[in-house]
């Protein structure tokens, strides 16, 4: 075997390992959701003319919060149009726009790395006017401040956050579905009002919430 075959060899098998690892990461990673594609062109400005709801931010005016995963991400949300904005233990979580409480959870009192403890995630769900739901997830034992059934406000407080389900720190997990009439729920991406303007919001970026007054 002469050295230019050795070498042709040797490249191979390193070549063939790099290969399978490529495409591991790119086949894991990366969501083949359709809506990735277009939430990325509204997330840079590129979609024109929409005219979809324009949603609070889930926290107080003027306070602002880190997005740690956005929609389809990479870590957890590679299926999920679903936000995480980071927050310490016991913030004030608040309703995205006017509905109506349909589901709950509060006595979950356990989180951490782990996926035993999903069950124990605390949550709100509430229902709008068109039929849509949006959920806040792990939020603090005991730290949902409204009932089922009670109408609810935009801006309004309705719950503290926290760390309980499958979590890796204390975060407000939040998701927005839209139905189709007949029990089929899609998760969807949405505009926020932030100080700055009308975003869809990106990962890793602050976003304060507008003062209204
Ligand atoms: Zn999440």
């Amino acid at each position: 075997m002469n050295k230019s075959t050795l070498l042709l060899q040797n490249q191979r098998v390193f070549l063939l390992p790099l290969c399978v690892f490529l495409f591991l990461l790119a086949s894991c990673t990366v969501s083949n959701n359709p809506q990735r594609s277009e939430l990325k062109l509204l997330q840079k400005g590129k979609l024109k003319d929409d005219s979809s709801f324009i949603y609070h931010l889930p926290y107080e005016e003027n306070k602002t919060h880190l997005l740690v995963q956005g929609y389809f991400s990479r870590y957890t949300h590679k299926n999920r149009a679903a936000l995480d904005f980071k927050m310490k233990k016991g913030t004030k979580v608040c309703a995205v726009r006017d509905g109506v409480v349909v589901r709950l959870k509060e006595d979950g009192n356990k989180g951490g790395s782990n996926s035993k403890y999903r069950s124990f995630g605390n949550f709100v769900i509430i229902q709008h006017a068109d039929s849509s739901r949006t959920g806040y997830w792990h939020l603090q034992f005991n730290g949902v401040l409204v009932n089922i059934g009670d109408t609810i406000k935009q801006g309004q407080v309705i719950a503290l956050s926290g760390k309980t389900g499958y979590t890796y720190f204390p975060h407000l997990h939040f998701i927005v579905w839209r139905s189709d009439g007949k029990g089929q729920w899609t998760q969807i991406g949405t505009r926020f009002q932030t100080n700055k303007g009308i975003r869809y919001l990106r990962p890793f970026r602050f976003y304060r919430n507008k003062k209204n007054n």
